[in-house]
Order: C-alpha cells, then sequence, then structure tokens
C-alpha cells in the first residue's frame, strides 16, 4: 500500500496492491502502474527523478523505531 499523487484527479490518493495492474523493476528502480480511485491508469516509481511520489511504508523507519 502506498500513496501516490495522481495526475489525473489531481489527489494524493491510498493505492491498494488490488489496484495494481503491473510491476517491474528496471536498474533498480520499482515501477508500479495502477488503477486510481477515479479510474485513471497512473504510473508509479521509486526512481531519482519523480519528487511527487513517496512511499507510505519506509523500512528504514521501522528500524530506527525499533532502536529507539
Ligand atoms: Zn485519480
Amino acid at each position: 500500500m502506498f500513496v501516490n499523487h495522481c495526475t489525473a484527479c489531481d489527489q494524493k490518493m491510498l493505492i491498494f496492491p488490488s489496484q495494481v495492474t503491473g510491476m517491474a523493476q528496471i536498474d533498480g528502480v520499482t515501477a508500479m502502474t495502477y488503477t486510481c480511485w477515479c479510474g485513471s491508469e497512473q504510473l508509479w516509481h521509486n526512481g531519482t527523478t519523480g519528487g511527487q511520489s513517496e512511499v507510505a511504508a519506509k523500512p528504514a523507519a521501522k528500524t530506527a523505531a525499533n532502536a529507539a
């Protein structure tokens, strides 16, 4: 589950695994296509050129919480 800004409805939406239509890993970058709540086909990726996408659950944050 992750949060992404939809370019069609211009809102930050929570995306569930059931909405993901495809996934690929290219050069260490994970890319996913999903269908937004508004019905638009969108692309999410964790590449460095994004800037408008963010992952909801970050493993690093969990590790920090456990250490504290
Ligand atoms: Zn949308």
